[in-house]
């Protein structure tokens, strides 16, 4: 645990409240699970947020010999910082989850702490580099162990209940136990209609989880396929990078007005603004 190199003096007095409020919780004392040479007790692949909430909850049990695994670059994993582009979360600010029901590691006490907390009564939702941010300072200040630029791509039995886990360019790691936190795109693979790959030249059309170079389309017209969230997020970002026109595309009569899962998300009644 570290709040060191976290930025801002307010931060480092957080990170100084998060290290009591673990010492309390026993968190320092030392772990409790019978060590095994070369072999980790957890590797988790995927270091996004169900990543980091993962291995906070591991360490918090006190099972110390983990490793996070993500493909990205340190502090660019999940889709905050690279192919989400709305300005805000969807997600109302109120809701917590990773951490644990320690108050000093959620995302208001970090938001707090930089900007008090009229400010954040002020703040309708979290910017989206906001969140990014966030998560980069809880993977710091819990001292998570993350390997970055590391694809796995391999998940292999072995004799005595350990998983051999590859990595692309062929390293391998073993592990007791492996908790998939691959996100979005561990449900399957980006899909762009054949009739868009097949007959458009590469530089003319990209999918919304790539990299889109958008001060290449200024002043140009722009056609966009769905018309879900990522449709408008893109639309948006497009006009704001100086693009002339965006033209949305929707196979349905109209577009939905009801988010089907926004139910399962409990309203904070003191907020007269959600809807
Ligand atoms: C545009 C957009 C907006 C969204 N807005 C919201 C929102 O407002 N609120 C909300 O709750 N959710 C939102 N989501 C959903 C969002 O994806 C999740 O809430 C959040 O990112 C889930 O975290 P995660 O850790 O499960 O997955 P991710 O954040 O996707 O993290 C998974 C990580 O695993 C890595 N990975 C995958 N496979 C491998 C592999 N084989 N080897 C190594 N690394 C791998 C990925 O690169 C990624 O870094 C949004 C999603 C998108 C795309």
């Amino acid at each position: 645990m570290s709040g060191s190199s976290v930025a801002g003096g307010s931060l480092t007095a957080l990170a100084a409240e998060v290290g009591r409020d673990l010492e309390r919780l026993d968190y320092f004392s030392p772990g409790w699970v019978r060590s095994r040479d070369g072999v980790f007790d957890v590797v988790i692949v995927g270091g996004g947020q169900s990543g980091l909430g993962a291995a906070f909850g591991l360490l918090r049990e006190r099972v110390r010999n983990i490793l996070v695994v993500d493909e990205n670059p340190a502090g660019f994993e999940g889709p905050w910082d690279t192919y989400a582009r709305m300005i805000t979360l969807r997600t109302p600010k109120h809701l917590t989850g990773i951490d644990l029901g320690v108050g000093a590691l959620t995302c208001r006490a970090w938001w707090e702490a930089q900007y008090g907390s009229a400010a954040w009564g002020a703040l309708d939702k979290i910017p989206r580099g906001a969140w990014m941010a966030y998560l980069r300072w809880f993977r710091e200040v819990l001292g998570i162990p993350v390997r970055n630029d590391a694809m796995v791509r391999l998940i292999e039995p072995q004799e005595g209940a350990v998983h051999r886990l590859t990595l692309e360019g062929g390293e391998t790691l073993l592990a007791r136990k492996v908790v998939l936190a691959t996100g979005i795109q561990g449900g399957g693979e980006w899909h762009t209609p054949d009739f868009i790959r097949n007959n458009l030249p590469a530089d003319r059309w990209a999918h919304t989880s790539q990299a889109i170079d958008f001060d290449a389309l200024r002043g140009r017209r722009v056609g966009i396929l769905g018309g879900g969230a990522s449709a408008f997020d893109n639309a948006q970002h497009a006009l704001n990078a100086g693009v002339a026109q965006v033209h949305v595309h929707i196979r349905r009569p109209a577009l939905p007005t009801v988010t089907t899962p926004t139910w399962t998300t409990p309203p904070n009644t003191r907020s007269p603004t959600l809807s």
